[in-house]
Order: structure tokens, then C-alpha cells, then sequence
């Protein structure tokens, strides 16, 4: 049974979906103003990983990761210019373009890294009917008042505020800094709806006048609209409990009367020499530049190889541990080749089922990768022992399959048999069986054309006696 620890409730869960087997995840995705860095990369593959396991336990999951392009002010809070456009107006870009280009980038460093996409990506700017309406029920309800303009949470009409975070109204009011719009009644009040001068190039008619949604209203709207008014489970950095989700709460738990989130869990940062690694304090390194010098793939087993509650502290010596890591994940696996299916021996059902019962064991203890990867690693220790002995091709099949499920599919370690990448070698190996197979089962006709098709693409085809074909590429 998996258990999550709930950052709500400071203790470890039973997690049970609402209405199994659905279950709704919603993930505060990048504001898109600049490329993403390690931090970044660890808190997505930790998610990742969530929603991989989460699926192998066959829960039908649905992602919601949003993609903040508005209304993230360079403070975090209610003051400063807005991300998008301070960075348009260094770039001379529109601040969609801005938006284009770096969710584009966040993209790719994730697909590299081998995250699986969301399967809804709601932008910020997409979403601002639903914001105006989120509001005017706020509004309704007593929650929110105007000033100047602004509209504002009155959080005194909230008890709840504080209880996620831990923080006392007296703490709070420390926390916020002076510069606070001197427009609230109250520091604590955050903004809902900002009025834009008119060089605030987003921004959008409500009846408060022209202006633009404050940055937390975004992810209260449209987890609510893809995923219910109570979801199942809400995650994000820690940085990100207060204030950013302490807001999401009151304004949906005020909204609807309802608990707006069941399991909140939040992914430690990446330190360098101990403090968090982050765009403002100028130590980040971004995932583009790291991938210069080692695989995604080596990064993403490095990430793994801690919890996602703890934090990660940046070295290359840890990198250096993940790559021959990954090597021994890989070569174990070419070790196996591709062996045929068949019923396996008692001694290798038994090494399967007892490394799928540790590897579970660990990831249901609210996801301990590195547990989970240490069955992985006894399982490649053990396995090499009984590749030295007598191995049927359906005991490989047996192992191969394990492999790919537990390494692969849930953690999301992509084990290709040549770590140069798009190895020719090993597409020619594969041609080469499907020729086989072609003639095997008498598709001639077939397998002639993949042969002339081959030729002409510049790779030789030779028929070995017993039925096997050898591609070897003309290059
Ligand atoms: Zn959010």
C-alpha cells in the first residue's frame, strides 16, 4: 500500500483516491522567463516519478502541470514587474513570445531527461475567465475586498491560513516584507487581481478595471477546472508552502467550501555548498549546460539516487557515481540481449518476484528511490551471477522484462544498449532479426523489399545458413 508523506498532516498517509482508480495530480509547473535549471530538473523527475508509479499501481492518473506566463512578480509576491515582461523587455521580445520560447526549452530538457508530459499544460493566460470568475465568488462570499484597483483576499476572513506552512499571523507579518502594496488592510492580504498601468503589456478587461490575476489565483482555477473542486494530490518545491500554497487554499477552500487538496507534497530543493541552488542567488546550473557534460539520463539516475524530501546537495563526484551506475543498469541489460519468451526457471521467478516485492516495498514508503534502487542493484548483482551458469533464453526474457518495468517504466531510466546513443549497430542487429523473422514465417515479399530497401539506404544484407540475417551498414 502506498504511503505519501502529506505535508498538511506532517505525517506519512495511507494514499486512497477519492474515486479510485482515478486520481488527479496537480504539479505548479515553471514560470517561462528563462531556461530551467537542476533545481527544476529535480522537483519534475521527482513528480515524475510519482505519476509513473502511480500508474504502474494501475491508478488512471491525470497530470495537471500549468504554465505560469503571467502575473509571477519579481518579488514572488505582490510587488515588482512582472517575470515575463522584465525578461521581454531585455530579450526586445513580445512577452508571449518570451513565453514561446522558454516553455519550449522546459520542454525539451524535460523530454531529455525523461519525464512524461503532462497530460494538460493550462497556461496561465489561457485561463483568465475562469480567474475573473474565481474572484467575483471570492467577493461574493466576503472574501475579497477592492482597494484602489487591486483586489485583495482579506485573510483575517480565512482561519485556516497558516496551518499548511505552520506559521503564526505573527510570523507572517515578519515574513512579509515592507514593501507590501500599502493599499491592503492588512500585510498578510495578497493580491487577486492587480490593475496595470499602461505599460503592462498583459492585460485583460474585469470588473475591476483593466489589470491581470495575481500569481497564486492561476493554480487555484485551473486545478479546480481540470481536476474538481477537492483534488487528490497537490505537489510542488518547498518554497513553494508559503506563500504561494497557503493562497491556493484559502481562496479555493473560501470558494467552494470544500477541502480543496487531500495529500499536499512538497519536493526538497538543490544545494550548492549547502545553500539552495536558484535563479536569484546567481549559483544555478542550467539542465542544457549540465547535459554538455553528462547524459540526461546520468542526471536523472543522480536525482534519484536521493529522496525527494531531502535536499540534493550539487557535486561531480555524485554525478560521477550515477553515470557507472547507469553503465552497470546498461550493460546488464545488453547482457540479457533480446531473448524470446518462454517459462522461466524456479530460480529466476524467485530472484523476479522477491527484487519486485523489495523495489514496491521501498517505493510505497512514500517513494524511497534510492531503496528502490538499491533492490535494482542487488537485482543486477544477483542476476550477473546467474548469467555466469546456465540460462535458458525465456529465464533472460523473464529478467529483461523485470528491468525494463522497474528501471524504465517506473523510474524513468531509458536503457539504451549503447551509451554513444542511436547506435547503428544495434539497428542493424534489429533489421537484421526482422529480416529473419520475415523469412522465418515465409514473408518473402516482405522481406525482399526490406532487403532492396535496405541496399538502397546503403546497408548490406547477407542470409546466414539456419535462417538469420546479418545488416551491416556501407559506410
Ligand atoms: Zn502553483
Amino acid at each position: 500500500m502506498l504511503s505519501l508523506y502529506n505535508t498538511m498532516t506532517r505525517e506519512k498517509e495511507e494514499f486512497t483516491p477519492m474515486n479510485p482508480p482515478f486520481a488527479g495530480v496537480y504539479v505548479c509547473g515553471p514560470t517561462v522567463y528563462g531556461h530551467s535549471h537542476l533545481g527544476h530538473g529535480k522537483s519534475y523527475v521527482s513528480f515524475d516519478v510519482l505519476l509513473r508509479y502511480l500508474r504502474y499501481l494501475e491508478y488512471k492518473v491525470r497530470y495537471v502541470q500549468n504554465i505560469t506566463d503571467v502575473g509571477h512578480l519579481t518579488d514572488d509576491a505582490d510587488a515588482g514587474e512582472d517575470k515575463l515582461q522584465k525578461q521581454a523587455r531585455l530579450e526586445k521580445l513580445e512577452p508571449m513570445e518570451v513565453a514561446e520560447k522558454y516553455t519550449a526549452s522546459y520542454f525539451r530538457d524535460m523530454d531529455l531527461l525523461g519525464n512524461l508530459r503532462p497530460d494538460i499544460s493550462p497556461r496561465a493566460s489561457g485561463h483568465i475567465p475562469e480567474q475573473i470568475e474565481l474572484v467575483k465568488t471570492l467577493f461574493e462570499k466576503g472574501h475579497a475586498y477592492e482597494a484602489g484597483g487591486n483586489v485583495y483576499f482579506d485573510v483575517s476572513s480565512f482561519p485556516g491560513y497558516g496551518r499548511l506552512s505552520g506559521r503564526t499571523a505573527d510570523d507572517q507579518r515578519t515574513g512579509t516584507r515592507v514593501r507590501s502594496a500599502d493599499d491592503k488592510r492588512n500585510p498578510r492580504d495578497f493580491a487577486l487581481w492587480k490593475s496595470a498601468g499602461e505599460d503592462h503589456i498583459l492585460q485583460w478587461n474585469s470588473p475591476w478595471g483593466w489589470g491581470y490575476p495575481g500569481w497564486h489565483l492561476e493554480c487555484s482555477a485551473m486545478a479546480m477546472r481540470y481536476l474538481g473542486e477537492t483534488i487528490d494530490i497537490h505537489g510542488g518545491g518547498l518554497e513553494n508552502v508559503f506563500p504561494h500554497h497557503e493562497c491556493e487554499i484559502a481562496q479555493s477552500t473560501a470558494a467552494t467550501g470544500k477541502e480543496f487538496v487531500r495529500y499536499w507534497m512538497h519536493n526538497n530543493m538543490v544545494t550548492v555548498d549547502g545553500r539552495k541552488m536558484g535563479k536569484s542567488l546567481g549559483n544555478f546550473t542550467l539542465l542544457r549546460d549540465l547535459y554538455q557534460r553528462w547524459e540526461p539520463m546520468v542526471v536523472r539516475l543522480y536525482i534519484l539516487r536521493s529522496h525527494y524530501r531531502s535536499p540534493l546537495d550539487f557535486s561531480d563526484e555524485g554525478l560521477a557515481g550515477a553515470k557507472s551506475g547507469l553503465e552497470r543498469l546498461i550493460s546488464f541489460k545488453s547482457r540479457l540481449g533480446s531473448p524470446e519468451k518462454g517459462s522461466a526457471s524456479e530460480a529466476v521467478l524467485d530472484l523476479v518476484s522477491r527484487t519486485e516485492t523489495d523495489f514496491r516495498k521501498a517505493m510505497d514508503d512514500d517513494l524511497n528511490t534510492p531503496g528502490a534502487l538499491a533492490s535494482l542493484f542487488e537485482y543486477v548483482r544477483a542476476g550477473n551471477i546467474l548469467l555466469e551458469g546456465e540460462l535458458s533464453e525465456a529465464d533472460k526474457h523473464q529478467m529483461t522484462v523485470l528491468l525494463d518495468t522497474l528501471a524504465t517504466d517506473v523510474l524513468g531510466v531509458q536503457l539504451a544498449s549503447e551509451s554513444s546513443g542511436g547506435s547503428s549497430e544495434e539497428l542493424c542487429r534489429i533489421l537484421g532479426e526482422l529480416r529473419g523473422y520475415l523469412r522465418k514465417n515465409k514473408l518473402f515479399q516482405e522481406a525482399d523489399k526490406l532487403r532492396d530497401d535496405l541496399s538502397n539506404a546503403g546497408f548490406s544484407v547477407r542470409d546466414l545458413p539456419g535462417g538469420a540475417s546479418e545488416v551491416t551498414a556501407d559506410l
